[in-house]
């Protein structure tokens, strides 16, 4: 493997792996493919210059047939001095056998003085050619006349004329006989088939024997005549370019340029039209080849031009070139798409095993700390096979109980770890859920190798493998020996504690019971002493004495009560018994101590709350008391409101409030809390200021609780607290008829009632309506004597006495002297505790808080004896 800094680098430049490879490929094929286009490019030319040479080699060679014949016909001349033209004639026609390659026709021409014209016409006329005369234009001193033409029939109209005629023939021919060579012409129109037809003429010189020969002078002088041959430029080039396999096209020119106007011969007459110009490259710039020679034909330069046509191209660029370039790229893509495929593949490879080493790392990490905490902890953990034999214990496990692998292992831990106190149910709990392959939890003794007694938290594990089949258990064992003697002495502590307190409780109830007794002695035997008669100093020592025994005994009444509670010893009754007396009863005890400070004590029990009911009526009394001379005694101004009311009901139980509402000094908010607790007052100059031992609300709260109800507090301070308490009671059904039937001695009478305090008029108002009474409530003196002084009618009136302005007793004495309410049958409301002497003007004086019964009664008996009687029940 390379070092880790090449693999990296490697790893970076991984990606342009696939485009390198691309590139490379792609590069590859560039090459062969230009390779292989410059080889067949160069066989291509090479071609193309042996096919150029092919066709220049066919020119040369019908030229030299043309030449041959020339030679061949020279031959007659040479031989014998005067050829005729019969004689030329049938050496031509047979040679004329052989025509060829554009040579159309082989003729002699003489050269003949312009004197001697005549004598040749005779001549010739003679030898059989009647029709023959000689073309004598020009005034040439020597005339070179065309005496024989084969094949005749072919080249008409050419016997007699005279050569050096034209400039381009006479050039030629004199050329040629100065030099004593063959001699091309220019280019000249032929005579042929009646029309002009471009070609040459090619002459060859035959001498006169035995002249000088030395100089062009000379040979010109001693020339005698010329075979000569007519060439037509397209016979002479007609199938040249067949032989090459019509691959190329060629032009000739006449001299060394490419001037149109020399333009002899073009094979595919892509030149022919148009003005005269230089023919140049651009010409042929569609043509892969085109090359130009020049070539000397008998003495005239020519200019041949070769170019290639489709054909050769067709024939020699094979389309292999463009097919490897392609397919070179084709493959080049490929080859870049197979290495992205490789790298990639590499890559996810490489990805996975990294992977998959650092999750093997992790667990690694993982084990090694799970080893560490196994080996490190304190609490034994000890691993079993399904049959709960031991197989791997930590040094833990050593440590707590004393035992070594060696000495335990394939061992069950229940054979050798527990003892005598170890709870059997516990190792069963346990040996269930092992089987039911869930773990277990619990608190188990067992037994150290020494026997020392180990308690430990113990958690069984079921141990599975991966497919969750169980192949063992494993233990982790918490020591908590410590903790179980720590928890046992705090419950024994605890239990000490509690006994101690019962004890206290006892012995504080039985001293306050044992103190009760002689002090209820002493409270009596100073209510003796007081009635009998005392001089003033010993009445108001014997007074102190039973008011301090009186106050002592609420106290040590209290503490009874609450010690009672405590110890559980206060056991509740369950009798049947009149709510509303109770209530009555409770509130009627607080009567003087309201009256004293001038409170309106007021009791509201609607006419839904049951009559009976089952209960403990004593407990009931003691809370209502209680929470009610506590209303009394903090409130300075105003009134006491208790008020009971159903709260809900299911026959035969029945839940009922139980509400004490004052308008005294209130309880700031942070002392509601612990309000219920024993000894607890909010303020300790309270206590001076009006008694008490801070148990009131303890036992109420308790005594409550014991009855099955709760109680609570709403206060303000400076206006006023509302304490509730709710009971659950059995309600006992009425056996009687109501006691608040309707009579009809009642039906439909009117009372005015005077009184000053709301709720008591409320409540009274109801009371009488209650009963099929007409009421009409008045707030004071004022109003009462309004409504009296008036025209209604009214049957009685119910007066409070205790009123701001005018009170009860002041009020009755202005009604009698009202017209006509001389005689209305007034019913008196008194505090208690007070000597009311009504004067006469009442029927009835109640005691407050009113109660219904007396007050039905008492209005009873007034409208039972109303028949204008006026005389009052009451004695004055
Ligand atoms: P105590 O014997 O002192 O009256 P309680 O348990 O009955 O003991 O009352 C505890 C304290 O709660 C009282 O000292 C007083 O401060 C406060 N408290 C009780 N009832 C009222 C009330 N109606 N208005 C104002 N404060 C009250």
């Amino acid at each position: 493997m390379p070092p880790p800094h090449l693999q990296i680098v490697a790893r970076r430049y991984i990606g342009w792996m696939p485009w390198a490879v691309f590139a490379m490929l792609a590069g590859l094929t560039v090459t062969a493919w230009w390779l292989l286009n410059a080889e067949t490019e160069r066989t291509a030319r090479a071609r193309f210059d042996r096919l150029a040479e092919r066709i220049t080699n066919t020119l040369r060679l019908r030229f030299n047939t043309a030449a041959h014949l020339l030679h061949g016909a020279a031959a007659l001349p040479e031989a014998s001095e005067d050829v005729t033209a019969a004689e030329w004639s049938v050496y031509l026609r047979r040679a004329a056998a052989q025509l060829d390659s554009g040579v159309v026709g082989l003729g002699y021409v003489e050269s003949v003085d312009r004197a001697d014209l005549e004598a040749v016409e005779q001549r010739v006329r003679a030898q059989g050619q009647p029709n023959f005369t000689i073309e004598r234009a020009g005034n040439n001193p020597a005339l070179y006349v065309v005496l024989a033409m084969e094949p005749h029939e072919r080249n008409t109209g050419v016997l007699g004329l005279d050569i050096g005629s034209g400039t381009t023939r006479k050039t030629a021919v004199e050329s040629a006989a100065r030099n004593n060579e063959m001699v091309l012409s220019r280019r000249i129109g032929l005579d042929y088939e009646h029309r002009k037809v471009p070609g040459f003429l090619l002459f060859l010189p035959v001498y006169q024997k035995g002249l000088p020969l030395g100089t062009p002078a000379e040979r010109l002088a001693a020339v005698h005549g010329w075979v000569y041959a007519p060439i037509r430029i397209d016979h002479l080039m007609s199938g040249i370019a067949d032989g090459v396999g019509g691959q190329l096209d060629f032009e000739v020119f006449e001299g060394d340029g490419t001037r149109s106007e020399t333009l002899l011969y073009d094979e595919d007459g892509h030149l022919a039209a148009g003005p005269e110009r230089e023919i140049t490259a651009r010409d042929f710039s569609a043509r892969a080849f085109h090359d130009r020679q020049t070539m000397m034909i008998f003495g005239r330069q020519w200019t041949l031009h070769f170019s290639t046509r489709p054909e050769f191209e067709r024939a020699n660029f094979s389309s292999l070139p463009a097919v490897v370039l392609a397919g070179g790229f084709v493959l080049s893509a490929l080859g870049g798409v197979l290495t992205w495929a490789l790298v990639h593949s590499r890559r996810r490879a490489l990805r996975l095993a990294e992977d998959q080493i650092a999750g093997l790392r992790r667990a690694e990490e993982e084990s090694r700390r799970l080893a560490l905490v196994a080996s490190r902890t304190n609490s034994g953990v000890v691993l079993t096979d399904t049959e709960w034999r031991v197989q791997w214990i930590n040094d833990g496990f050593t440590r707590l109980f004393g035992f070594t692998l060696e000495e335990i292992r394939g061992r069950q831990p229940f054979t050798f770890m527990i003892g005598p106190e170890t709870d059997p149910r516990t190792l069963e709990a346990m040996s269930q859920a092992g089987a039911a392959g869930r773990p277990h939890v619990g608190e188990i003794l067992n037994y150290a190798k020494d026997g020392r007694k180990v308690w430990v938290e113990l958690e069984v594990q079921p141990v599975r493998n991966e497919q969750g089949i169980l192949t063992g258990f494993m233990g982790l064992q918490l020591d908590i020996t410590q903790r179980k003697q720590q928890a046992t002495q705090l419950r024994e502590a605890k239990e000490a504690a509690e006994r101690a307190n019962v004890a206290k409780s006892q012995f504080l109830a039985m001293m306050s019971h044992e103190i009760r007794t002689p002090m209820n002695g002493v409270i009596g035997m100073a209510s003796l002493l007081l009635d009998s008669p005392l001089t003033p100093d010993q009445r108001e020592s014997a007074e102190t004495i039973r008011q301090s025994g009186q106050a002592l005994l609420t106290i040590i009444n209290d503490i009874l009560d609450f010690s009672k509670i405590e110890s559980g010893r206060l056991e509740l009754d369950h009798t049947e018994f009149s709510l509303r007396d109770c209530v009555e009863g409770a509130v009627d005890v607080l009567g003087p101590a309201a009256a004293a400070k001038q409170l309106d004590l007021i009791c509201e029990i609607p006419g839904d709350v049951p009559a009976m009911v089952r209960g403990d009526p004593v407990r009931l009394r003691q809370v209502l008391v209680n929470l009610v001379g506590n209303a009394v005694k903090f409130t300075e101004r105003g009134e006491v409101l208790v008020k009971v009311r159903v709260l809900a009901q299911s026959a035969p139980q029945v839940d009922v409030v139980f509400t004490v509402w004052d308008t005294g000094i209130g309880i700031p908010a942070e002392h509601m809390e612990k309000l219920f607790q024993p000894f607890s007052q909010v303020d300790a100059s309270m206590t001076r200021r009006y008694g008490g031992t801070g148990l009131g609300l303890a036992i109420c709260r308790r005594l409550v609780e014991l009855m099955g109800g709760g109680i609570s507090v709403e206060s303000e301070v400076g206006r006023g607290s509302s304490f509730s308490f709710v009971l659950r009671l059995q309600e006992i059904a009425p056996d009687g008829p109501d006691q608040a039937s309707r009579p009809d001695e009642m039906r439909g009478r009117r009372v005015l009632i005077v009184e000053d305090n709301a709720n008591s008029r409320r409540i009274l108002s109801a009371m009488v309506r209650h009963w099929g009474l007409d009421a009409v409530a008045v707030d004071s003196a004022a109003s009462a004597l309004g409504q009296l002084g008036g025209a209604e009618r009214f049957d009685a009136a119910i007066i409070d006495l205790q009123m701001p302005e005018l009170d009860g007793r002041a009020l009755a004495r202005s009604i009698r002297e009202l017209p006509g309410r001389t005689n209305l049958p007034l019913v008196l409301l008194a505090n208690p505790g007070r000597k009311e002497n009504p004067g006469g003007h009442f029927r009835a004086i109640l005691t407050k808080p009113v109660k219904p019964a007396p007050l039905f009664d008492a209005l009873l008996a007034i409208f039972a004896k109303k028949d204008g009687n006026t005389a009052p029940v009451t004695p004055a």
